[in-house]
């Protein structure tokens, strides 16, 4: 028996769970769908210093789960499933089936499936992940207390994990593949002011090496040419996002990252079915962005099911 709803959400992290709490306070009955729990990318955020309200800051952790749980006072449904291909039902509304066999019907969508960090691409780094090398500081940086750790990448992640990583290892390398980093100015002159934090500017990394853990990193400098092995026992790699739209090839038009493409109000190619959050096509990629992208996405939805019902 397929489980009715008026909006599925695809995907609990704060985009989708925002648009749960407005699809819910318009009256419409919601269901979040959610593979891996509550939270996506912030729940590995450290501290959130930019959300506004929250002048001390707040953990990625507890931000959602304040917002989790405004969506469930507004009656927010939540369940756990793998969405698969979504399909236009016949007459009308979208089938929605979760892989397990589990299926939902929906008047309108919204997906909020989030990103997922990009792999380096590196010879050990598949083979050493989870035993030296991670994606998470916030969840590893503590077993590397006291020890000396590397991380890559220039963006605002790789800066801002860097200078908390600083705050619990003896020593952080940073190895960035330009001069220049993406980060805010704010994260780069505080990475500039921790005393334990040395950069490799203008490197790309060549190996992680290690047999049955990490023990250094090899690494190549672009302007001298020079080879240089740093032995350390962490990695930490934040190279940058990709979007979790598998499931959606051939279903909305996704752009040439494979990041959904929207219109302002945040419908897909496919009327009824919006998109919001880090697996939209967006230039700024923040929690407060995803929240209002959630809460337009589900204001769209409720205008749509309006139309629906005239
Ligand atoms: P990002 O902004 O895309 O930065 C990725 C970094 O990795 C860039 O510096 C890039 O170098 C480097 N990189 C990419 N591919 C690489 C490769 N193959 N080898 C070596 N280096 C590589 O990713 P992010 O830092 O994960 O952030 C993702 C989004 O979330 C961004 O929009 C960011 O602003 C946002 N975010 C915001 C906050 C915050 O507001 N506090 C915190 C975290 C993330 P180049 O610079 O040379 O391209």
């Amino acid at each position: 028996m397929k489980k009715q709803y008026e909006v599925v959400i695809i995907g609990a992290g704060v985009a989708g769970l925002t648009a749960g709490i407005y699809a819910s306070r318009s009256g419409l009955r919601t269901l979040v769908v959610e593979k891996a729990g509550p939270g996506g990318q912030i729940i590995r955020t450290e501290m959130v210093e930019n959300y506004p309200g929250f002048p001390e800051g707040i953990s990625g952790y507890d931000l959602v789960e304040k917002i989790k749980a405004q969506a469930e006072r507004f009656g927010v449904i939540f369940a756990a499933g793998d969405i698969g291909r979504i399909t236009a039902a016949p007459g009308g509304g979208f089938l929605v089936p979760a892989v397990d066999g589990e299926e939902y019907t929906a008047r309108s969508v919204i997906i909020a499936s989030g990103a997922a960090q990009k792999m380096l691409g590196v010879p050990g780094e598949e083979r050493l992940t989870g035993r030296g090398v991670s994606y998470c500081a916030t969840c590893d940086g503590p077993l590397f207390r006291g020890r000396e750790v590397v991380v890559v990448g220039g963006g605002d992640s790789a800066v801002g994990e860097a200078i908390y990583l600083a705050k619990l290892a003896k020593k952080v390398y940073l190895v960035h593949r330009r001069e220049q980093f993406r980060a805010a100015k704010i994260l780069q002159d505080r990475l500039l002011g921790c005393p334990n934090v040395e950069l490799r500017l203008n490197c790309t990394t060549a190996e992680i090496t290690g047999e049955d853990r990490v023990t250094g990193i090899r690494i190549n400098n672009l302007r001298s040419g020079a080879q240089e092995t740093i032995p350390v026992s962490g990695i930490f790699i934040y190279v940058g996002l990709l979007p979790n739209t598998d499931f959606l090839k051939g279903v909305v038009k996704l752009d040439e990252k494979g990041f959904i493409v929207t219109d302002a109000l945040m419908e897909t190619s496919m009327p009824g079915v919006f998109a919001c959050g880090d697996a939209r096509a967006n230039i700024f990629k923040q929690v407060v962005v995803a929240c209002g992208e959630g809460a337009i996405a589900a204001d769209s939805s409720w205008h749509y099911i309006e139309g629906l019902n005239r």
